[in-house]
């Protein structure tokens, strides 16, 4: 997945044009830049690549998921449905704007299960907010008719699965509204950033607006903006822009490489009749940033997990014990530990998640074992990679 490994001479170009005129902001300035506006120009190709109208850039991943909600014009005590296996950006964002998390099983996706979705809907329900987990998606097209039917948005975190496509539309582009991140470890990074993308052109005003302290964006003088509705600071700096920049137009290079070394590693343990693989939705197909795979039970599953570890096969991850991308270890957000307090609709109306059922979930989660796909593993790399694992897979169950 991480496009930091490839940071070469485009990156650097980039960034040198930013430097040579010192304008470092992505507003403004405009006698002073040269002509340069790197935050505007990776929105016009990110429009263009992920074929939607608009793109609006901001400062991380996280805060494209807030500002995305925001802009649809959810608040306190909205109720957002969102999966027990993600990242914790997830509910962070909707509390950032005083709304509820509300946690919904997985399936073998390791995303959202459509049937637990609509069984969690509530008159209070807002969004439904699936995130496509290490490369694949959830199913688009059931989440959607439960959308339509129950009128509800429906908002994508493509974090993890840039250049994914499903029904051949690009992820993120499917729903109402889609957001990346672009922080370090993504497929292409920008060492920080985000952005949410959407056809609708109010969310787009509104996004431009909100992420920018509401200014309106209006004239040349700052100064002089009116401020329409409140607004927050989420901008990205135009040193992160221009590395963005020169990774957008690697991205099919990056994807391309992904995916030789996807089919190097699977076709390598598909050969071991005890490894099933996570199920991609008809109509989807993965952008190859990890291999998913599930082992018959979660005892083999942890036994496996470490004997990669141990063999030297590094980057597998066993999310069923992870602290930040599965419900289990989120005891902060189970005990609503917050340093002040939040709005009272979130004490109110958050699910007593100590009590919850999610053995659904622990079935799939419990099994599954997830391998980082790397860019800079050379052929050579990828095949030794593919035997090790298969042997150690095979020595262990
Ligand atoms: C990385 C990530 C985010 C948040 O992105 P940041 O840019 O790190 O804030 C959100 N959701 C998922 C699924 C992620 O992997």
């Amino acid at each position: 997945m991480p496009g930091f490994e490839l940071f070469g001479e485009q990156e650097k170009k980039q960034v040198q044009d930013v430097l040579d005129t010192g304008v470092l902001m992505r507003y403004g300035f405009d006698g002073m830049r040269n002509g340069q506006w790197k935050a505007l120009e990776l929105e016009k190709a990110l429009e263009k690549r992920m074929e939607v109208k608009h793109a609006q850039l901001v400062s991380s991943g996280t805060s494209a998921l807030t500002v995305a909600l925001a802009s649809a014009g959810i608040g306190a005590g909205d109720e957002v449905i969102m999966p027990t296996f993600t990242f914790v950006a997830s509910f962070e964002s909707i509390l950032a704007i005083g709304a509820v998390p509300v946690l919904v099983d997985v399936d073998d996706t390791l995303t959202l299960n459509p049937e637990a979705v609509e069984n969690a809907i509530t008159e209070k329900t807002k969004v439904v907010m699936p995130v496509h987990m290490c490369g694949s998606m959830a199913d688009l097209k059931a989440l959607k008719s439960i959308c339509d039917k129950y009128n509800l948005l429906l908002l994508e975190d493509a974090c993890q699965a840039i250049g994914g496509t499903f029904d051949g539309k690009p992820l993120g582009s499917y729903g109402d509204l889609g957001c990346f991140s672009f922080d370090y470890v993504k497929t292409i990074t920008c060492g920080e950033g985000g952005a949410v993308i959407t056809n609708k052109e109010k969310y787009k005003i509104n996004a431009d607006h909100y992420s920018d302290h509401g200014h309106d964006h209006v004239g040349k003088d700052r100064g002089a903006e009116t401020h329409p509705f409140l607004g927050y600071n989420y901008r990205i700096s135009e040193l992160n822009a221009a590395v963005g920049l020169a990774q957008i137009e690697r991205l099919d290079e990056f994807l391309s490489i992904q995916k030789k070394n996807y089919r190097i590693l699977r076709e390598a343990i598909e050969t071991i009749p005890e490894v099933t693989f996570r199920r991609v939705p008809e109509g989807g197909e993965e952008s190859y940033a990890f291999l998913n795979f599930f082992l018959p039970d979660e005892n083999t599953a942890k036994r496996v997990h470490q004997a990669l570890g141990n063999g030297g096969v590094d980057a597998c991850f066993y999310w069923y014990d992870n602290n930040w991308h599965y419900y289990r270890k989120w005891e902060h957000l189970t005990n609503l530990k917050s340093l002040g307090k939040l709005p009272q609709a979130v004490y109110n109306q958050l699910p007593d998640y100590s009590k919850s059922d999610f053995s659904k979930s622990d079935h799939w989660v419990g099994r599954a074992i997830s391998c980082l796909i790397k860019l800079g593993w050379s052929e050579t790399e990828v095949k030794e990679r593919a035997e090790k694992m298969t042997s150690l897979i095979q020595g262990t169950i």
